[in-house]
């Protein structure tokens, strides 16, 4: 009973454990320190922790982040301020949070260009990507400095940092996280201008989803979220750590280990200002960077900023989603139904009925089903134990294995059944056992079982008739390790024996020879006689060969017409000798009339420093050798 109740505890651990829900986060770009937070909340197990299985998907080309939310791609998704401008569009996004407090995205030129300000920029050539929502930051820094479309030259963005070093173009849009870190390495010296500072202070890498994936998920959507700035916070604190996870793991563009630290310190920067917690969305901010996509052009209206920010209470939730403690409450609450029921059964159990049941179950089985107590005397056995020892229960009951079995038999059952009392465990035995003439094999399953009221344990035993079964496998087994035709052992087997034949030798410097044999022309004699002519040959020379040598050599098919012969504990010497017999008597066999047929053999020794291939390489060689010097002929080294 305590048993079953432990089962059903577990039972309820594992579902738990299970229920773990698959969470997809599509990022907007390459892995790297930029979300770092995620990878954090995933590795440290902060998304495990809330039950979440989280997938962070690398950005691809092509990916669109809003169709990938409103597809159901992606759960989660990380976007930029123009986000703003979809949302006004009528697409449906919520945003979590912010993780840039300030956008990394600015314009970036050489030192030695003497570009000093943004004015100076005029007639100047720029990369900026075509993406006006994208880049709308920069246009504004660029307008408010009097610059418009027409004062400066815009280039298609190659996001190549060497077109900058070489001049190709004079200002580059590029992130504060990435390329100053690469034009630092290389000692060139670089400013920034950054529409921050110009009054254009955009968000960057909002983390969104929509509002019907929160009204639908509104606990995972919380927990996430929260998950995830738990990860961001860890991330800044310990960037180290962290830096060295993304090496380790997500390190898709092989960035060094430095260069991460180095990312996760700008980073930083730009994800904590004025000390607002991180992921913090401010509505002014975010009227102010539509006022932006306005004078461009990108948008006409206004949103209320309420229906753009996640609220995660909001004041009427139409939740359907059952909460983790509804869960537990749930399983809690079916796991008390299950032991309920089995109090029942337990109970129900001591009535007549069940006691009935069992007996009818045990009856009906083929297999044989005894049990002791803790004396090894039987207590009970089933029908099918009563035929097989010709015996009525009334008759086996009180008696010892000592009192039913030969002695033989009886000490071996003795000696499994103080196993199984002494180490508490199941034992399985396979054993062969006289049932008057016959011989069976038994599968024989003992384990420990309580009786008297649980007080006492004893063997429960249940034996099972699989001769049959195990016949079939043993010729199986055997199948697979001998030639069809010659009957004698094949390549497979041979791989295996000469394995131990090697340990041996490794172990006890047991020596032994090969040697390797090749029928002398013998697609002459299919050609001229028939195939079947060729088979007889085959098999009538394996079968002398066989007589002839000694019975502890062992002889293998290894190819068509071609076979090994292993002679263990023998010389050289001795070996040639036995294998020159062979060859002799082949020569005087008449399977054909008036056709002597010959084989060509090499044999050799195994060396110190041979392997199983050096020394099949060498007797293949010497056989070689035979057939190169007129077959019919032994070679040795
Ligand atoms: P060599 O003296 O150089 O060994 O010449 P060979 O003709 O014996 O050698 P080759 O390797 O050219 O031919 C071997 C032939 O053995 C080709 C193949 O058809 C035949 N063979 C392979 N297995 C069997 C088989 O199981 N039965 C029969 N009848 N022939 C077989
Ligand atoms: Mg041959
Ligand atoms: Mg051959």
């Amino acid at each position: 009973m305590k048993k079953m109740l432990l089962f059903l505890l577990f039972l309820s651990v594992l579902l738990f454990a299970d229920n773990e829900k698959k969470v997809t986060l599509q990022l907007n770009w390459l892995n790297q320190f930029q979300f770092a937070g995620y990878y954090i909340a995933k590795e440290k197990g902060f998304y495990k922790e809330v039950g979440l299985d989280v997938d962070i998907k690398e950005f691809k080309p092509n990916i669109d982040l809003i169709d990938e939310i409103k597809t159901q791609k992606a759960d989660f998704a990380i976007g930029r301020s123009s986000l703003l401008i979809e949302k006004i569009n009528g697409e449906d996004i919520i945003a979590l949070g912010a993780i840039f407090q300030k956008s990394p995205l600015m314009l970036l030129v050489k030192k030695s260009s003497n570009i000093r300000n943004v004015k100076d920029l005029k007639n100047k050539k720029i990369m900026i990507t075509p993406d006006a929502a994208f880049s709308a930051s920069l246009l504004a820094m660029l307008s408010a400095n009097g610059l418009g479309k027409s004062d400066f030259i815009l280039q298609k963005h190659s996001f190549n940092i060497n077109d900058l070093i070489n001049g190709n173009t004079d200002a580059m849009a590029s992130y504060m996280s990435n390329e100053p870190i690469i034009l630092k390495d290389k000692d060139i010296k670089y400013k920034i201008f950054h529409p921050k500072d110009y009054g254009f202070d955009f968000y960057s890498d909002i983390l969104f989803t929509s509002s019907k994936f929160i009204k639908n998920n509104p606990k995972l959507t919380k927990d996430f979220y929260e998950a995830s700035i738990k990860g961001w916070k860890y991330a800044f604190e310990n960037k180290a750590e962290t830096a060295e996870i993304i090496y380790k793991k997500y390190n898709i563009q092989n960035k060094s280990y430095i260069y991460l630290i180095k990312e996760g310190e700008i980073l930083e920067k730009l994800a904590q200002i004025n000390g607002e917690e991180i992921g913090h969305l401010d509505k002014e901010k975010l009227k102010n960077i539509v006022n932006v996509f306005k004078l461009f052009g990108l948008v006409k209206n206004d949103i209320n900023m309420d229906d753009f920010i996640y609220d995660e209470n909001p004041h009427k939730t139409m939740s359907v989603e059952i909460s983790d403690n509804e869960q537990k409450m749930i399983v809690i609450s079916l796991v008390a139904l299950i032991v309920f029921f089995i109090v029942i059964i337990y109970f129900y159990s001591k009535s007549r009925q069940l006691k009935e049941l069992l007996h009818t179950v045990i009856n009906s089985t083929d297999d044989l089903i005894s049990y002791k107590d803790n004396k090894l005397r039987y207590l009970g056995c089933n029908r099918s134990f009563e035929k097989f020892r010709l015996k009525k229960e009334s008759e086996i009951i009180g008696k010892s294995d000592f009192e039913l079995f030969k002695k033989e038999f009886a000490d071996t059952f003795y000696y499994n059944d103080v196993k199984v009392l002494t180490r508490n465990k199941i034992i399985i035995n396979h054993e062969w056992v006289f049932v008057g003439n016959e011989k069976k094999y038994f599968q024989t399953k003992k384990m420990p079982f309580k009786y008297k009221k649980g007080k006492k344990e004893g063997v429960l035993e249940i034996s099972r008739d699989i001769t049959e079964l195990h016949m079939i496998h043993e010729k199986l087994k055997e199948q697979a390790y001998r030639d069809e035709l010659t009957n004698i052992y094949n390549r497979k087997a041979f791989n295996e024996r000469i394995e131990e034949k090697f340990d041996l030798y490794k172990r006890y410097k047991s020596k032994f020879c090969i040697a390797m044999y090749d029928i002398d022309d013998f697609k002459n004699i299919n050609d001229s006689y028939g195939h079947d002519i060729g088979d007889k040959v085959l098999i009538e020379i394996t079968k002398e060969v066989k007589q002839t040598i000694r019975k502890t050599d062992l002889i293998f098919r290894i190819g068509g017409e071609e076979f090994i012969i292993i002679l263990p504990k023998t010389s050289i010497d001795e070996g040639f000798n036995v294998i020159e017999k062979v060859r002799e008597k082949v020569t005087t066999l008449n399977i054909i009339e008036n056709k002597k047929i010959t084989i060509s053999i090499g044999i050799t020794e195994v060396k110190e420093e041979d392997t199983q291939i050096s020394i099949y390489e060498r007797v293949d060689k010497l056989m070689y050798v035979s057939k190169h010097e007129g077959k019919n002929k032994t070679s040795r080294d």
